[in-house]
């Protein structure tokens, strides 16, 4: 069965209750929508831990930062619903914007520290947007548990964060990321992606892991991020917003992976902007 498209948080809520009365646990997949298996692992992970499991597909336009991305963002409601018929979600949720931002709306989620770097440095207010509407559809959900991908590393911990800080009743799980055939991370972007850029998308993964490789090896990150930036322009990247070696604890700058590290990267390709990262293994 196609799950039921709620729209309302009235109609949400009169749903929630009853499954809580019921003692059943409450399982949260947030989504923008143009649903990928990527997105689909986490309705997976979620109905293998939860008794009740509700997508949300809401594209907020508090986190964008530019209104040319806001309306070339991919948007195929029906389809998504479809893909999500063989895990017997219990329900889509699809708010109008006015149950998500009404009329009058002044209230800014913000996490400090972790968002000046990476996609916070390059994307002013973002994360404000994402800490803002999570915030908002954990609360509309009521969600026991939130299942979250490594896709969006930066994001993850952003959000474990502000549930933490704001005692929010709510266990946030990341999950791993699930990649293309070539290694591209699977993203609902890469659907903006012509058929000849879609074959270049691939280098980012491709020098990602290289350059993991040689971390794993000792060479220090300072002698292969320039030659890594140097490969992706090659490749047909227009440019790179960050290629970086951060500590998974708190994402300080990192030469060697002495500590659980990963590799960020986002650079734009034919006017899309691709971000992915990889965790490389500590260095003994
Ligand atoms: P989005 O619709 O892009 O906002 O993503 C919704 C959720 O799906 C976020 O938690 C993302 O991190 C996650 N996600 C997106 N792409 C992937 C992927 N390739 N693998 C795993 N999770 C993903």
């Amino acid at each position: 069965m196609i799950p039921p498209i709620v729209r309302t948080l009235p109609a949400l809520r009169k749903a929630t209750r009853n499954w809580h009365a019921q003692g059943d646990t409450i399982g949260v997949v947030p989504t923008m929508g143009a649903l990928h298996d990527g997105h689909l692992s986490l309705v997976a992970a979620a109905k293998a831990a939860c008794d009740r499991v509700i997508v949300t597909i809401f594209v907020n336009p508090k986190q964008f930062n530019q209104a040319a991305d806001l309306a070339a963002y991919p948007r195929t409601e029906e389809a998504d619903a479809r893909k999500l018929e063989r895990f017997a979600v219990d329900a889509v949720y699809a708010p109008d914007i006015t149950q998500i931002y009404p009329e009058g709306f002044a209230t800014n989620v913000s996490v400090t520290g972790m968002t000046d770097v990476l996609c916070g440095a390059h994307r002013p207010g973002h994360f404000d947007g994402v800490a803002t509407v999570v915030t908002k559809l954990f609360t509309q959900t009521s969600a026991d548990k939130a299942f979250f991908g490594e896709k969006d590393f930066q994001q993850l911990m952003v959000v474990q964060r502000m549930a933490r800080d704001l005692d929010l009743p709510v266990d946030v799980i990341g999950c791993p990321t699930i990649r293309e055939e070539d290694g591209l991370a699977m993203s609902s972007r890469n659907l903006l992606l012509s058929d000849r850029a879609r074959v270049k998308a691939q280098h980012l993964s491709e020098v990602m892991t290289e350059v993991a490789g040689q971390l794993a090896q000792g060479v220090p990150f300072a002698n292969v991020q320039a030659d890594a930036v140097t490969k992706l322009d090659l490749a047909g990247f227009t440019s790179v917003d960050y290629f970086e070696l951060r500590a998974c604890t708190d994402l300080k700058l990192l030469d060697q992976p002495t500590e659980p590290a990963r590799l960020f990267a986002a650079a734009w390709l034919a006017g899309v902007r691709l971000i992915d990262n990889i965790d490389v293994p500590v260095a003994r």
